[in-house]
């Protein structure tokens, strides 16, 4: 048993208390999501124990070999935050809780078409390139609305806000993408009110995030540890 982890996440969320009590801007829905991308099942399991429930998955098949290795766990929820090809897409459909990743409508309309019909609908996050990278996945910001209002018209997916990966900032102060995602996370809910989540935050900045107003923060090596591989990256 590796208690670290547990550790760890306790540390996370003190620190999170502690953020809440100094910052008007801290959203109280805030929600961790321990990403768990590279990291076996068994790690996973061990941060539920802790009662850790929300974890974040980039690979389709690692979601789908942990998920179903871990499916007699209660309330487990999978959030999957890396790009998505649209051969890709059934597996998110069926095992997928939320999905941070959307930034076209055609892998929307899938996901929203293979969602089985016996499931609530899948909760979708427009990825939005707030640096404007030319390598970085996710929309610009002036076609976050007008993607949300063709989202908005599919059945079995719901639209529930927007993410972000500010690229690497010096000192790791992203203010700058930060304050841009909170002000256009407003503009999102002027028009849908519902779309209220904002994903932005990892292991070197979240803190920060949360004072701009992240209700959702994804740290992977804060929680699980440093990953070895690059298998994937
Ligand atoms: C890997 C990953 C994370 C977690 O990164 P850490 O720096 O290890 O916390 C968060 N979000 C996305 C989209 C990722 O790919």
């Amino acid at each position: 048993m590796d208690n670290n982890i547990a550790e760890r996440l306790s540390s996370a969320y003190r620190q999170m208390a502690e953020i809440q009590q100094k910052n008007p801007a801290f959203a109280s829905s805030a929600q961790l999501i321990a990403v768990s991308k590279t990291k076996p099942g068994l790690m996973v399991q061990q941060a539920y124990v802790a009662g850790q429930k929300a974890f974040g998955e980039n690979y389709v098949q690692e979601l789908v070999q942990k998920a179903t290795e871990l499916a007699h766990l209660p309330d487990l929820e999978w959030h999957f935050i890396g790009p998505i090809q649209s051969n890709k897409t059934r597996d998110i459909a069926r095992f997928a809780h939320w999905v941070h990743s959307i930034d076209r409508l055609k892998i929307a309309g899938r996901l929203s078409a293979q969602r089985p019909a016996t499931m609530a609908p899948l909760k979708l996050l427009i990825q939005v390139n707030i640096s404007a990278e030319d390598s970085k996945a996710g929309v610009l910001p002036a076609d976050v609305l007008p993607l949300a209002r063709q989202i908005s018209t599919l059945a079995q997916v719901q639209l529930c806000g927007l993410m972000a990966i500010p690229a690497p900032a010096v000192n790791h102060d992203n203010s700058q993408a930060f304050a841009a995602m909170q002000a256009l996370s407003k503009a999102l809910q002027q028009e849908f009110p519902q779309a209220n989540q904002l994903s932005m935050g990892m292991s070197d900045d979240w803190q920060q995030a949360l004072t701009f107003g992240a209700t959702m923060i994804r740290l992977g090596t804060a929680i699980f540890g440093a990953r070895e591989t690059q298998l994937y990256e």
